[in-house]
């Protein structure tokens, strides 16, 4: 309804004012509102503004008549319904009337008109007017109503809709309040729709999700923007479950907020499936941050509480066979003191058919979603248990197996208690899952354990003075360590992968001979020669079966058989030595005592010259057997100082002369003039006695043996040559060790200690000097000295060398 005013408007059209006048007296006791037009355009004007109940319409008007004002009028779809009542003193024919209702006349009023007639024809079509207009009034309203009731049907239907979603779905006011919750919501929660409605959805959210809940929902409420979250909702079972929740504003025509369309929807499943791969992403990795198995046990059953279960025990077997707690985590230490005083009362029975001890002996995992106080009952040895378990709160469990190498390590339990949660399938999988990986860095550590084992065993084999090797069941050799290989001189990489017998010379024969143990112990080792590299070496040598082959382990004896021969070598010299001269001793002085025999001056005084010579003979050798001890000890003292070699030559000459064999000629070959030497006197003196008593000892035919002194540039070189045996030149290099003889069983008859040359090779060292031979076998032998001159000597020899140089030149 446009007009607020009750009245009616009548327009009145006239080009002739005093009729407006005139009708204007008429109509005023209608009490209508009645507007003037004094022609057909300003009555136009007038419909266009206003909305009127009937038209007076002059016919008669100059530009736009009444008819054709009127064709206008009916012509607008506003204005077409209004009736006109034509006014008009002359057109009383027929025609006339006639083209007036073709135009949309309801009547025709002639001029001069009866007042009351007119008046009561207007209220007629006022009354009309008015009651058309209540009827539209009424369809109106009627409309509404019907739309009302539209809406009220279409907001079931959406309700049922909204029911039979198997999403949450709620609506709230603009500031909050929750208006409706769907059939879901009370099927989840168990709370009827009024008692929700009333305290709201946060009696159900989970404590932890409170806070970031409200902060989200109120910044939506704000700001009008979209609400999205993630949060736990607790089911009527107590377990929380993972919910997305989304929430849209409905705006109306202005854009305002009229309430709040939400759902939430169950994710708990994807929700859980993402956070057991954060978890076990997470557990893996803290599986591989340390080899020590039960510290990183002890820290994924750390992970594992809360994430997916308010209890964790690991279990190991131990050596008893039986499963021990390693670690037992609950986020409350009370409760972890209660579960532990638990495992003290009452240790793991290792005959129970259920729990840790039976998923190791079974390799089988157990699940329990419930947990009831029957089962627990049932389970507990006596009330004490009973009551003690009943503390913990346990509500669902399970217990997985922690398996390597296919053998049962421990078993890792998992408990719900405060969180309600129920495992289900899904949660045992993740807890195999999670033994599997754990098995897995279990496996690992002790792989890396062996195989440091092995590395520390393999340096030690690297580092040890012994040769070990190892010979598979094949006789392969699979391992040859650096000291084998520096004893035999057979490298590793010639021997490792070969056959011993091909690889090892003589090894077929030597290997009869080699004990073998059983198991590690002291085995008496055997000493065999082992032709290697063309000499023969000693070895001690054990062996170890085992199950892939046998280990051998051996030691270089070659050093302590040489001594040892030594030390035999000396006792056979030394003692047949000592004896020929006891000998002629004693045979001697017995002859000097026999009463039957009266010797002669002459035999008196021979024999006691064998007897004088003789013991000079032992003296001497056990003077040399005192040299070369102290000479092997060290402490021989040697005292160099400036001396005459010629002198000294002249000297051991005359005294070699005094008991020369006839057949053997002596003589001395050097200029008058030498420059001294530096060297200990006496001990010179030795080394040039020792040359030509061998000299001449080594010439049993006879010959010449010539002492040569010869001035070089830094020493003095004493040559004693002979026209003897000669030495074979295997054989002059040996000579300088101790005790060797190359005639050791005296083929020659000649016989001694093999100490000479060893004690003039380390006299001849600590001066200074070298001592070498030159032989040709059959025709004698030249022993060479090179003695070092005194310091003034060597100055003055320099410069005599020089001048000779100097000399020779043009
Ligand atoms: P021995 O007491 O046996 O003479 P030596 O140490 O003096 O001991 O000599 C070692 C060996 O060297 C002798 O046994 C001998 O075989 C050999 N020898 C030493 N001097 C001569 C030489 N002038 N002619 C031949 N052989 C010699």
């Amino acid at each position: 309804m446009s007009s607020v005013d009750a009245r009616a408007n009548i327009l009145l059209v006239d080009d002739r004012p005093e009729n407006l006048l005139a009708l204007e007296a008429v109509l005023e006791p209608l009490g209508e509102r009645l507007v003037t037009a004094t022609s057909g355009e300003e009555a136009l004007r007038h419909l266009l503004r206003d909305e009127f109940a009937l038209i007076l319409l002059d016919v008669q008007m100059p530009k736009l008549d009444g008819f054709a004002t009127a064709e206008l009028i009916k012509q607008r779809q506003r204005t077409r319904d209004v009736p006109i009542i034509f006014l008009t003193a002359i057109s009383k024919e027929r025609g006339h009337v006639f083209k007036g209702y073709g135009a949309g006349a309801v009547d025709y009023v002639f001029k001069p008109f009866d007042p009351a007639i007119l008046r009561s024809k207007v209220s007629v079509f006022i009354d009309l007017h008015r009651k058309n207009q209540e009827i539209r009034r009424q369809a109106e309203l009627l409309r509404v109503a019907q739309l009302a009731e539209q809406r009220r049907e279409s907001e079931e239907r959406y309700r049922q809709l909204a029911d039979s979603m198997p999403q949450i779905v709620w609506t709230a006011h603009p500031e909050g309040g929750s208006t409706y919750l769907n059939a879901r919501w009370t099927e989840y929660t168990g709370l009827s729709v009024e008692e929700s409605l009333e305290t709201g959805w946060r009696a159900v959210l989970h404590p932890d999700d409170r806070e970031r809940m409200s902060a989200v929902w109120r910044r939506s409420l704000e700001t009008g923007e979209r609400f999205d979250i993630e949060y736990r909702f607790r089911g009527r079972d107590g377990a929380y479950r993972w919910h997305l929740g989304r929430a849209f504003p409905r705006r109306g025509e202005h854009g305002e907020i009229l309430e709040w369309v939400g759902t939430a929807t169950d994710i708990d499943d994807a929700k859980r499936a993402e956070e057991a791969d954060r978890f076990l992403a997470e557990a893996s990795e803290v599986l591989a941050s340390s080899l020590d198995i039960r510290l990183t046990l002890r820290a994924v059953a750390q992970l594992a509480v809360p994430r997916i279960a308010d209890w964790c025990e690991i279990d190991l077997v131990g050596d008893d066979d039986v499963p021990h707690p390693l670690a037992v985590i609950h986020a409350d230490p009370r409760k972890v003191q209660l579960a532990e005083e638990l495992h003290r009362r009452y240790p793991l029975d290792p005959d129970s058919t259920a729990g840790p001890v039976h998923v190791v002996r079974t390799g089988d995992p157990e699940l329990v979603p419930e947990l009831t106080e029957e089962m627990l009952r049932l389970g507990a040895r006596d009330a004490i248990e009973f009551e003690l378990v009943r503390e913990l709160g346990l509500r669902s469990w399970m217990c997985v197996p922690l398996i390597t190498r296919g053998r049962p390590l421990g078993a890792i339990a998992l408990a719900s208690a405060e969180s309600e949660r129920r495992f289900a399938e899904a949660d045992l999988r993740l807890a195999e899952e999670l033994a599997h990986r754990a098995a897995l860095a279990v496996d690992n550590a002790l792989l890396y354990r062996e195989a440091e084992e092995r590395a520390q065993a393999s340096r030690v084999l690297e580092t040890i003075g012994d040769g070990v090797f190892l010979l598979d069941r094949d006789g392969v050799i699979r391992l040859w360590n650096p000291a084998a290989a520096a004893i035999t001189g057979l490298l590793a990489e010639w021997v490792v992968g070969r056959p011993a017998e091909d690889a090892i010379p003589g090894w077929t024969t030597v290997a009869q001979r080699v004990p073998i143990a059983d198991a590690p112990g002291p085995t008496a080792a055997e000493t065999i020669p082992l032709e290697l590299q063309g000499a023969e070496r000693w070895l001690s040598i054990a062996g170890v079966g085992f199950e892939d082959g046998t280990v051998f382990a051996f030691r270089d004896l070659t050093e302590e058989r040489a001594l040892e021969e030594l030390r035999q070598d000396l006792v056979a010299t030394v003692s047949h030595e000592l004896r020929t001269p006891l000998a002629a001793i004693y045979g001697s002085a017995l002859t000097l005592r026999r009463p039957d025999v009266s010797p002669d001056e002459d035999l008196r005084n021979q024999l006691l010259a064998v007897i004088a010579d003789e013991s000079d003979r032992l003296a001497q050798i056990v003077n040399d057997l005192l040299l070369a001890s102290q000479l092997d000890a060290g402490t021989a003292h040697t005292a160099p100082s400036r001396c005459d070699a010629r002198g000294l030559a002249e000297h051991v000459i005359a005294s070699a002369r005094t008991h020369l064999p006839g057949s053997v000629e002596l003589d001395l070959r050097a200029p008058k003039k030498l420059p001294a030497v530096r060297a200990d006197p006496g001990q010179l003196r030795q080394v040039l006695a020792n040359l030509v008593e061998n000299g001449v000892k080594y010439s049993p035919e006879g010959g010449l043996v010539q002492v040569s002194l010869k001035a070089a540039e830094r020493a003095l070189r004493i040559s004693v040559s002979d026209q003897g045996l000669g030495i074979p030149a295997s054989e002059q290099r040996r000579i300088f060790e101790k005790f060797y003889r190359v005639d050791p069983n005296m083929e020659h008859g000649v016989g001694g200690t093999g100490l000479g040359l060893y004690i003039c090779r380390e006299l001849v060292r600590r001066i200074g000097g070298r001592i070498w031979v030159e032989s040709t076998p059959g025709r004698g032998s030249t022993f060479h000295v090179d003695v070092p001159l005194a310091a003034r000597s060597r100055k003055k020899a320099r410069e005599k060398v020089n001048a000779a140089g100097a000399r020779r030149r043009p």
